[in-house]
């Protein structure tokens, strides 16, 4: 089991699909340490510890408090990771993160940062972006940076893309905007899977080139195939809680705040029996993916997406379905194209 802790629900940007409430909320020093005394007793010999937000960099006395904090407990393995929006990095934060090992993953979205990325009195944030990724890269040159779509911004997914791995990114994600009203429909959805085939063949053409990057939503379905690893194996609640800023644990992101969801505090430990529960409901599937092909490759088991985008875990929405579709598609095509041009590549990355 790991730990996530959702240090503020407040943010220095306020993106166009932010699902965050952005209350002035911060976890106390008392909270965070009580956290990883549980995450210790549940362990043993080690931990995992992701700090999360809103913004965690608006907390960062407090990462440095936890890091230190964990030093006294001998014999236990700490490991950290972050997901941030970048825009407070700095080489201080960056060297203390080398030497603790602290893995940054950084949300920037290439050029659709221009619509979607906004500071509260409306100016984009594409400029400081870049220059925090450029710090970022020097200090962890596979740093997983993370983009996000919306119907809106479809059509710039490939520049985008290619913007980003052009300044030196080698792996990348994307997910699209998975709020119930982002309004994806099926113009939009076919202007993103056209991109999504220009990104494939923009991979490809780099791997070609001799230059390996990894676009993950493809990856991951090649890899589904030729290594027989599963897409998706989050297995809800059971090994990376999210502890609340107030100490209240659930068992995923998307859940924080739903009174059905809790499942303990830091106070009183996680209770094994509603976790157990979350967790076994989380496990009935789509009855519309029965003796679907792709299911092996598909996220439709994140319960926490799912939630999000239906109300309900085991429910996944039409643009989730479709998205998983063009990205198998667009992987297929790319895994065939990479084999014929250079199979003893090709072997060397996905066998
Ligand atoms: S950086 Fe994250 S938390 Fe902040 S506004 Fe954007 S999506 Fe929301
Ligand atoms: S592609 Fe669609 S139908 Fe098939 S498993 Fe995924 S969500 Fe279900």
């Amino acid at each position: 089991m790991n730990i996530s802790l959702i240090l503020t629900k407040q943010c220095n940007l306020r993106c166009r699909y932010c699902f965050e409430t952005h209350e002035n909320v911060f976890m106390t020093e008392e909270t965070a340490l009580k956290a990883i005394d549980m995450a210790v007793r549940n362990n043993d010999k080690s931990v995992g510890v992701s700090f999360f937000g809103g913004e965690p960099l608006l907390c960062k006395d407090l990462i440095y408090r936890c890091v230190e904090y964990s030093k006294r407990f001998d014999g236990v393995k700490f490991s950290w990771n972050m997901t941030t929006n970048g825009l407070l990095l700095n080489r201080e934060f960056l060297e203390f993160a080398r030497e603790n090992k602290i893995f940054i993953a950084m949300s920037h979205d290439g050029l659709m940062t221009r619509a979607n990325r906004l500071y509260s009195d409306g100016r984009n944030c594409l400029e400081t972006l870049d220059s925090r990724l450029k710090l970022l890269l020097k200090y962890q040159p596979s740093a997983f940076i993370m983009a996000t779509t919306t119907p809106e911004t479809a059509g710039d997914v490939a520049e985008s893309m290619k913007y980003l791995f052009e300044r030196g990114v080698r792996r990348l994600n994307l997910a699209i905007d998975a709020r119930p009203e982002a309004g994806w429909d099926e113009p939009s959805m076919e202007v993103l899977s056209s991109q999504l085939k220009m990104v494939a063949g923009y991979v490809c053409d780099q791997f070609c080139k001799g230059r390996d990057v990894y676009f993950n939503p493809f990856e991951e379905k090649i890899l589904a195939i030729t290594r027989d690893r599963a897409c998706h194996i989050c297995k809800l609640g059971m090994r990376k809680p999210y502890i609340d800023w107030n100490g209240l644990i659930y068992p995923c992101i998307q859940f924080g705040d739903v009174a059905d969801y809790v499942m303990g505090s830091v106070q009183t430990g996680i209770d094994a029996g509603r976790r157990e529960s979350i967790y076994r409901k989380s496990l009935q599937s789509p009855e519309f993916c029965e003796g679907c092909a792709h299911r092996k490759r598909c996220v439709n088991d994140c319960a926490c997406i799912n939630f999000q985008q239906c109300g309900e875990m085991s429910q996944v929405s039409g643009e989730q379905c479709a998205f998983q579709r063009m990205l198998i598609e667009c992987a297929d095509e790319m895994a065939r194209e990479m084999l014929e041009k250079d199979e003893k590549r090709f072997s060397a990355r996905y066998l």
